[in-house]
């Protein structure tokens, strides 16, 4: 393992669009950071599905004021991927990809950063780790099948399949509406009595008249039972059905890693949202030095903040841990 000799200013945790939104920030204030990313660089929007076409346009999505010009109002995910691409690389941000963080230690005035490649000594640490990393499971047997992903990503693929949707929000109405364009024969497991409420309004009659008419089936407040390699056992009302099925895309949400803030000593709120406790004006948390960015902020609340209305946070931020700099001279 390697351990860098000095005490650098901010070690940012994340690589999706805020953790860069703040690299840029750091990188304009002249701060000494790095950027740790599990993954590759946005590693949320590289496993969004492939087609996907962002429901903001392109100038809620910029970052640092580098203008994101798309080919449409609203960009695809392709554009997205090379707009932040050219944002880091226009300004050299220092990112260590692939690198996961592990476990982040107190020391008196400062901070020892784990990953699974080294260790990182710094002053400042902002968590921008997002809630994409790990899927709701439906806890049944035979999840663990080849053919369970909880991961969407392309149509083509299930052309002329039997497939099975777990979930009616816009991803799972999205993974539908798409493979069984291409040919697939797509059901619908729904856990409730209608598709979700937050399906994008544009989305919501296409989805309801293919089941209205039939195209597509759909099991309201019904569940999984279990899974085997040609066919699954589906919960419904009138009883167990068992139909047959090729493969199953259960999209039944993603939480993000509290225990990741727990460990690190953030206090989070006792109700069920399990809000990071943070000061608003300076998103430090209850643990001096250590901020929350982005998505992260919401705890359980994964809905109420994207990148639009959370990428003022890096400013926020650096504005904090310059302000304290400044006093300490
Ligand atoms: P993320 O983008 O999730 O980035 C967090 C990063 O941290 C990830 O790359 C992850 O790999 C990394 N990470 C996690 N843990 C560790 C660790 N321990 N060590 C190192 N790295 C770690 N928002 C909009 O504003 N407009 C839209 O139109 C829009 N469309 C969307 C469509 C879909 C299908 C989905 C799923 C989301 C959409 N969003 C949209 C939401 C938006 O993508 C998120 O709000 C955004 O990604 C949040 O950015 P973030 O940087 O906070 O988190």
């Amino acid at each position: 393992m390697n351990k860098t000799k000095d005490i650098i200013d901010i070690v940012i945790v994340g690589g999706g669009p805020i953790g860069l939104a703040c690299g840029l920030e750091a990188q304009k204030a002249t701060l000494n950071f790095i950027i740790l990313e599990k993954g590759c660089l946005v590693n949320s929007l590289y496993n969004y599905p492939v087609n996907m076409t962002f429901f903001s346009t392109s100038e809620r999505l910029e970052i640092g004021g580098v203008p994101f010009v798309s080919n449409n109002v609203k960009p695809t995910r392709p554009e997205s991927l090379e707009y932040y691409r050219r944002v880091s690389a226009g300004y050299n941000l220092p990112l260590r990809l692939f690198e996961e963080v592990i476990e982040i230690k107190q020391h008196d005035g400062h901070f020892e950063v784990i990953s699974n490649k080294g260790i990182h000594l710094t002053k400042n640490i902002i968590i921008a780790t997002g809630f994409y990393g790990i899927p709701y499971l439906l806890n049944v047997e035979g999840e663990h099948l080849p053919k369970v992903t909880h991961y969407y990503k392309d149509p083509h693929f299930y052309a002329y399949q039997k497939v099975l949707v777990v979930g009616a929000m816009n991803s799972a109405v999205d993974a539908a509406l798409e493979t069984w364009r291409k040919g697939a024969a797509v059901t619908m497991v729904i856990r409730r009595e209608q598709i979700g409420e937050r399906v994008k309004y544009w989305v919501r009659p296409d989805i309801e008249n293919r089941i209205k008419e039939g195209s597509i089936k759909a099991y309201y407040n019904s569940h999984v039972l279990s899974i085997r390699e040609h066919d699954v056992d589906i919960q419904t009302p009138e009883g167990t059905v068992t139909i047959q099925n090729d493969w199953v895309i259960a999209l039944t949400g993603y939480q993000p890693d509290l225990n990741f803030l727990r460990n690190a000593g953030v206090e989070l709120s006792a109700d069920a949202v399990m809000k990071p406790y943070f000061n608003t004006d300076t998103h430090e948390t209850n643990v001096k030095n250590i901020y929350v960015a982005g998505v992260i902020c919401g705890g359980m609340d994964t809905h109420s903040l994207f990148i639009e209305n959370s990428r003022g946070h890096a400013e926020q931020i650096i504005r904090s841990i310059i302000s304290k700099a400044m006093l300490l001279n």
